[in-house]
């Protein structure tokens, strides 16, 4: 792999990770855990929908399967630059 190869990938992923985050709504959450079943890197969605809290992992892959799988619609993209928020 190219060192210019590596370099574009990190800045589609910088791009990626500008663009939004994954927001839940605890008060719709069933616990299911289909969400977190449903997440390829295995991050348990399931419980940051339990604590109401925004997926803040640098691995998360911003795929959508978690907010795709839920039947509740408990899960959302919000937009966020978090470069521009650490740069603060
Ligand atoms: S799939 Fe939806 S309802 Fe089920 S645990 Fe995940 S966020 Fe909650
Ligand atoms: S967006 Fe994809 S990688 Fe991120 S938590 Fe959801 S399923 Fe996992």
């Amino acid at each position: 792999m190219s060192f210019l190869h590596i370099f574009k990938k990190s800045a589609k992923k910088r791009a990626t990770l500008a663009q939004g985050q994954v927001v839940p709504d605890s008060s719709r959450c069933v616990q299911c855990g289909i969400c977190t079943y449903n997440c390829p890197i295995e991050i348990d969605v399931r419980a940051y929908a339990w604590r109401g809290e925004a997926i803040h992992r640098s691995e998360c892959l911003t795929c959508g399967e978690c907010v795709a799988r839920c039947p509740r619609g408990v899960l959302r993209f919000e937009r966020t630059d978090l470069f521009r928020a650490a740069a603060k």
